[in-house]
C-alpha cells in the first residue's frame, strides 16, 4: 500500500507533519531548559509513543537515556479501565533519576495515572509526563501532565504512532478516519 492509499482512508487531517514537528521542537526547548544540569531518562510507552519518542529525543540538544514500558489495560471495548498488566517493564533502575514519560495521547489518563504511581514507588528523583496529544477528559486526571503538545477534541484519531487495528501508525500526520474504514473489516 502506498502513502496515497493510506491518506485515502482519512476523513480529515487534524495536525500536519509540519505542525507536529514544530510543536515537538517547542516541547524539546522547554524540557531542555527545565532539566538543565540534571540527568534525564525518557520513558516511552509502547507502541503509540514510538514516533513522538524518536522525534522528541532527536530534538533535544543534550544527553538523554531512553527506555520503554509496555502494558495492556483491561477494559470493555475501547475505554481503558485503569487495571493494568505489565508486558514490558523498564530495563533501568530509576532510583534518584529524573524520569520523563513520553506519551502519544492522554484520554482518560487512567492507565497513565497507574504508571506514574508505579514509577513513583521506585524512588525516582522526579516523574513528569510529556504527551503530544490530550483529549478533554484528561483534564480530570489526578496526575498533572506537565508538557502537552496539542489539546484535541474528543474524536478518535490515528497516525504518528496512533493506530486503528494496528494500522496507520506510520502516517506522518494525525487525522480522523473515513467511515468506509470502519465499515470494512481488515
Ligand atoms: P487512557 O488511559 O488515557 O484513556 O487511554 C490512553 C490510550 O488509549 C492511548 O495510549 C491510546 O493507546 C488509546 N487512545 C486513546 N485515544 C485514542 C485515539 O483517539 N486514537 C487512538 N488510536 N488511540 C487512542
Ligand atoms: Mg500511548
Ligand atoms: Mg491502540
Amino acid at each position: 500500500m502506498n502513502p496515497d492509499q493510506i491518506s485515502h482512508d482519512l476523513k480529515s487531517i487534524l495536525l500536519t507533519e509540519e505542525q507536529i514537528q514544530a510543536k515537538i521542537r517547542e516541547l524539546a526547548a522547554e524540557v531542555e531548559k527545565d532539566y538543565e544540569g540534571r540527568d534525564l531518562l525518557l520513558v516511552g510507552v509502547l507502541k503509540g509513543a514510538i514516533m513522538v519518542m524518536a522525534d522528541f529525543a532527536r530534538a533535544l540538544n543534550r544527553h538523554v537515556e531512553m527506555d520503554w514500558v509496555a502494558y495492556s489495560s483491561y477494559g470493555s471495548g475501547t475505554r481503558s479501565s485503569g487495571v493494568v498488566r505489565i508486558l514490558k517493564d523498564l530495563d533501568t533502575d530509576i532510583t534518584d533519576r529524573h524520569v520523563l514519560i513520553v506519551e502519544d495521547i492522554v484520554d482518560t489518563g487512567l492507565t497513565l495515572s497507574w504508571l506514574v504511581a508505579n514509577l513513583r514507588s521506585r524512588g525516582p528523583a522526579s516523574v513528569e509526563i510529556c504527551t503530544l496529544l490530550r483529549k478533554p477528559e484528561a483534564t480530570r486526571m489526578s496526575v498533572p501532565v506537565k508538557y502537552v503538545g496539542f489539546d484535541i477534541p474528543d474524536e478518535f484519531v490515528v497516525g504518528y504512532g496512533l493506530d486503528y487495528a494496528e494500522k496507520y501508525r506510520n502516517l506522518r500526520c494525525v487525522g480522523t478516519l473515513a467511515p468506509h474504514v470502519y465499515q470494512t473489516s481488515g
